[in-house]
């Protein structure tokens, strides 16, 4: 069953040099499909350069992941030309491109809080794209679980999609997936001092799909390293060993909740 890779930045510069290394092992690691979500005008182009969909008219029998475009502005270049930002996401979720899901867009009170009312009105105005197309949304989240909680909460019912990097309590897990989302797993389910790991057995794998969010948030043991999509099975394989399952049934559950119950693709 192959894998899938919910989250990556591989458009990124840090991948120019070998990105065709990078796609050939994922492929060979059983990662069949890719997804990109935005961060702001400064990379859309590259996104969508990189951007390979069998929509595209590609044949089935290249041996490399599909890579499938999401559109947004990420919360942390929500700034002073945060309009700006949006008004160019949204030509671009226009510009006849299928794209997947509006993301990532959310919350980050991490780095900076200057623009936080700004983040708050931004991701509303994205909320309402992707509930206007008919898509999924990508949440980023820090320091923000509950407000980005409390934000879904008034749209429950209207909109699905990924709170991507999970990394918050049970009961926040469980808030997440009664409003119809599914948690983003990645490198951080490999981390000795994870909560995650405490986390992941109560909740099952219903409601789980992987993610690497490369370049960072590397796995154990590339930890300090670049990350990229091939470290999915890593991720994979620490999830069976937490859930005390069998890889195959944690590989195919995640593929299925991505396919079916997040990007609806079939
Ligand atoms: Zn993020
Ligand atoms: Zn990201």
């Amino acid at each position: 069953m192959p894998l899938i890779d919910t989250h990556t930045h591989i458009y990124l510069s840090g991948f120019d040099a070998d990105i065709a290394a990078v796609l050939d092992r994922a492929y060979r690691n059983g990662i069949d499909k890719i997804f990109l979500p935005a961060i702001d005008s400064e990379t859309h182009d590259r996104l969508l350069t990189l951007s390979l969909t069998p929509d595209d008219g590609r044949q089935t029998t290249d041996k490399r992941p599909s890579i499938y475009p999401m559109m947004g502005v990420h919360p942390c270049s929500i700034k002073e030309n945060y309009k700006e930002e949006l008004d160019i996401a949204w030509r671009y979720l226009n510009n006849g491109t299928r794209y997947y899901a509006v993301g990532e867009i959310g919350l980050d009170f991490y780095w900076d809080v200057t623009y936080r009312q700004q983040q708050f009105e931004a991701f509303d105005t994205q909320i309402a794209w992707a509930i206007e197309k008919g898509l999924p949304i990508v949440v980023h989240s820090r320091k923000s679980t509950y407000e980005c909680i409390e934000v879904l909460k008034k749209h429950k019912g209207k909109i699905n999609g990924i709170f991507h990097c999970f990394s918050g309590s049970l009961e926040e897990a469980k808030e997440i997936i009664k409003l119809g989302f599914c948690l983003g797993i990645g490198g951080v389910a490999t981390y000795k001092n994870s909560g995650l790991r405490e986390v992941l057995p109560q909740i099952g794998l219903s409601n789980i799909v992987f993610e690497t969010d490369a370049p960072y948030l590397t796995p154990v043991p590339h930890r300090g390293k670049r990350n990229e999509p091939a470290h999915i099975k890593l991720v994979c394989e620490e999830v069976a060993k937490i859930m005390r399952l069998g890889y195959a049934e944690v590989a195919e559950t995640t593929t299925q909740n991505a396919l079916l119950k997040v990007f609806n693709i079939t």
